[in-house]
């Protein structure tokens, strides 16, 4: 650490305003008992130390923020590369949804793959300065995994405390890191209020997840790094599948210490996304509410997304969408998957349910007007794909070879690879993609790659592509309509008024906001009109399957 600031932390009572130097042992408010405390550094001081140039010349990672961190000694860094993760764009989907800026907040390469390894690393570094040595967690799951894994290091014994409806493979992971498991049959409201027992029963230091200073104030350098990776500016939307609100809450204190520090125009606008079997938090927001009515039976198989009493911090978020907008949707679990497949085969990106859940809120909020194309959107996004695979991808994902009547594969015959791999071989039809754009092209062709053996070629322009379908005879021709040269409209008149070529179906992929006029143009010579950012590759697919 270079020359770090004299650290000054203060915790201000968000109910009565009242003013504590932080200990790290404090939970309440001391003159009125409200449990939600908010931090606050002297920024002045760090701006006359040379911020943010001073953090240029630091390493990648949550603890070069450690002046605005509520870590009082250096000395009790628990760190394994938390932070720093990149921001990475979603080509394909933003295509697809006509959004310009699509990001996510890569999340997936922490330490143990979600943001909760944020949260981890300064809570365990918090227990280590306190030299506490024995803690409980209650948790949906990632938080116990990050957890056992930074207790682990830190030399920390840990009771985690998990809902039954946590998938095996979690559970195991922290096992795996040494952790005390205890499965609770029941939800999660109900598994920290059997954690909390336990706790108090030993006089154990229970950790209080959203409430603890440690959770908020490491979230926020989730702020911090989206900022510095746009140039100092704020996303438009910072979007994620919430369960507490911890995420977007911390990101926009991130934001709003950065606009103190001159590093950062606005908050972003936060778009918050539930599962549809218990989305309290949704529902009220939607109803324009500031209380949130609790679900106590959630219906979903996605734990991570699973409380249903929101509490106090859904108070706390909705002042804050009042304050910088927001937005909020759910999404069933069928949607999640869908949504799962469609960003692991479109753009190389394999996301958990929680984060898909995300993803398909995004995409409501983009067809129903609340996001528009311009705006630069984050999503938070985390991994541990491998406990769901097996839902999701049925029991057709593979082919299959079989060799095995032969003792040496290099001796098999020639026609006995060829006959075993022709089982392999299955033709889907046959395509001429005519598309300037070649984010559009390259998406069109991707989608075609992943469903089926479809032999696609592409023309990037009216002529060439005529002279592709001449030349191919395909069984479909999807064409854009505005292309310099010779436009789409010109390209179906020439096929449809050609002997030879007038009965190959035409599906049009269009960016353009059609006139009545040329939807009259188009009726009787096309096959099916799908708008460019608002289709889904299954929407694409469900059209060339038809007309095939
Ligand atoms: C914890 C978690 C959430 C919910 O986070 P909150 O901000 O506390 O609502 C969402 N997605 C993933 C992947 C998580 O690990
Ligand atoms: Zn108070």
């Amino acid at each position: 650490m270079n020359d770090p600031v004299a650290k000054q932390v203060q915790l201000h009572c968000t109910n009565c305003g009242h003013v504590t130097t932080y200990d790290g042992r404090q939970t309440t408010c001391p003159v009125c008992g409200e449990n939600i405390l908010e931090a606050r550094y002297d920024l002045e001081a760090l701006l006359a130390a040379g911020w943010p140039e001073q953090l240029a010349r630091r390493k990648p990672g949550l603890w070069r923020y450690y002046e605005l961190l509520p870590l009082l000694d250096p000395r009790y860094i628990v760190s394994m590369g938390e932070g720093g993760t990149p921001l990475l764009q979603v080509p394909n989907l933003a295509v697809m949804l006509g959004l310009k800026n699509l990001y996510i907040k890569d999340e997936r390469q922490g330490p143990t793959g979600s943001f909760k390894d944020r949260q981890a690393s300064v809570a365990i570094s918090v227990l280590r300065e306190l030299g506490i040595e024995e803690a409980v967690v209650a948790s949906t799951g990632n938080v116990a995994i990050a957890y056992s894994a930074y207790a682990a290091r830190a030399g920390i014994k840990l009771w985690a405390f998990l809902t039954s409806q946590v998938p095996g493979e979690k559970m195991r992971e922290v096992a795996l890191y040494g952790a005390e498991v205890i499965k609770v049959t029941g939800t999660y409201d109900e598994t920290k209020a059997v954690a909390a027992r336990f706790a108090q029963s030993r006089n154990l230091f229970l950790d209080r997840g959203i409430k603890s200073i440690a959770a908020i104030e490491s979230m926020k350098t989730m702020a911090y790094e989206i900022a510095e990776d746009l140039g100092w500016r704020a996303p438009d939307w910072f979007i994620q599948g919430v369960s507490g609100g911890m995420g977007p809450i911390g990101v926009a204190k991130g934001f709003q210490e950065l606009i103190e520090l001159g590093l950062a125009d606005k908050v972003p606008s936060i778009g918050i996304v539930q599962s549809q079997g218990c989305a309290p938090m949704v529902h009220a927001f939607k109803a324009g509410q500031r209380i949130a009515v609790p679900v106590d039976n959630p219906q979903t198989v996605i734990a991570t997304l699973s409380t249903g009493r929101p509490g106090r911090a859904y108070e706390w978020l909705w002042q804050l969408m009042q304050r910088y907008g927001g937005a909020a949707e759910s999404a069933s679990d069928e949607e999640a998957f869908e949504v799962m497949r469609l960003l692991a085969r479109g753009d190389g990106l394999s996301v958990e349910p929680a984060t898909a859940v995300a993803f398909a809120g995004l995409i409501k909020m983009v067809r129903n007007g609340d996001i528009r194309p311009d705006d630069v959107v984050v999503v938070n996004c985390s991994g541990h794909t491998l406990p769901v695979e097996k839902h999701i991808l049925g029991d057709q994902w593979a082919r299959h070879v079989d060799v095995s009547h032969s003792s040496q594969v290099e001796s098999l015959p020639e026609e006995g690879i060829l006959s075993a791999l022709e089982q392999v071989e299955t033709t889907g039809g046959r395509v001429v993609v005519i598309e300037d754009n070649p984010d559009a092209a390259r998406l069109i062709s991707r989608i075609l790659q992943t469903r089926g053996s479809y032999k696609v070629e592409i023309a990037t322009d009216g002529a060439s592509g005529i002279e592709l379908v001449r030349k191919m005879q395909p069984d479909v021709v999807i064409t854009d309509l505005m292309m310099p040269g010779m436009d789409g409209f010109q390209v179906i008149n020439i096929l449809k008024s050609d002997e030879a070529l007038c009965r190959i179906p035409v599906i049009v992929l269009t960016a353009k906001e059609l006139t009545p006029r040329e939807r009259g143009r188009l009726s009787n010579q096309i096959a099916a009109l799908l708008q460019k950012g608002s289709f889904l590759d299954e929407d694409l697919l469900q059209s060339i399957i038809q007309t095939l």
